[in-house]
């Protein structure tokens, strides 16, 4: 898919008052700085759209992106952040929470994890809450680049797929993805994009 257009709509912390649902839409989310803004910004090429390296756990709003004028990226606040007061952390919890459940064009989250770091367990749960909630989700490893050797990659993708798989029957795809390299770019805008053209043929039913 070519990103010929990408452009910020609202923020909100309230899923009602959201844009009208008329379109596909897929939200991003992932611990503090895990390089989320990075990820926005390569797959729709722009070097600004969501902002990168804010103080973690600041944007604690739904951000809604839209693009080709077809369909929404939302930009969701990171999770798991310490230094966020506890009053910030108990208002995240059921905006995300509402917004992942109710939002009825959200076709799919992906779900964001440092491919450097060993399975977190802030992120085994909220993938299980997903899981439980029926909420259907991708996981996307980010920063590959930063892992030297290739196999580190296959390797390391192979351990957390393990890890679960000790809770999951089934596993949800996976994508690896480098926003320095541009890795991963592709898989994902083609999932979109397929994912785009049955949502349409669903509605012109
Ligand atoms: P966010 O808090 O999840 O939105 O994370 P950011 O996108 O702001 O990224 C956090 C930090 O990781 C920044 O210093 C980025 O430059 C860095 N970063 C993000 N993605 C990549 C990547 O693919 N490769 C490398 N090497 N660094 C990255």
């Amino acid at each position: 898919m070519k990103i010929k257009e990408a452009k910020f709509v609202t923020s909100n912390t309230d899923y009602r008052l959201c844009p009208e649902p008329d379109r596909p839409e897929y939200a991003f989310i992932g611990r503090s700085n895990v390089g989320k803004s990075s990820l926005i910004n390569m797959l729709t090429d722009r070097k600004n759209l969501a902002k990168t390296s804010q103080q973690p756990g600041k944007t604690q709003l739904i951000n809604h992106f839209m693009i080709n004028d077809s369909w929404y990226l939302v930009d969701l606040p990171g999770y798991g952040y310490a230094k966020v007061s506890k009053t910030d952390r108990e208002s995240w919890q059921p905006m995300i929470d509402n917004y992942l459940r109710n939002r009825p064009n959200l076709v799919c989250t992906f779900v964001l994890i440092d491919s450097r770091h060993d399975p977190q367990r802030v992120d085994l749960e909220f993938m299980e809450k997903l899981g439980q909630d029926g909420v259907p989700f991708h996981i996307v490893f980010t920063k590959v680049d930063k892992l030297k050797k290739s196999n580190q990659v296959l390797t390391h993708v192979e351990s957390y797929k393990q890890k679960l798989l000790e809770v999951w029957e089934e596993l949800p795809p996976i994508f690896v993805t480098s926003s320095e390299k541009g890795e991963g770019r592709e898989a994902l805008l083609e999932t979109i994009e397929n994912y785009n053209l049955a949502f349409e043929e669903a509605r012109s039913r």
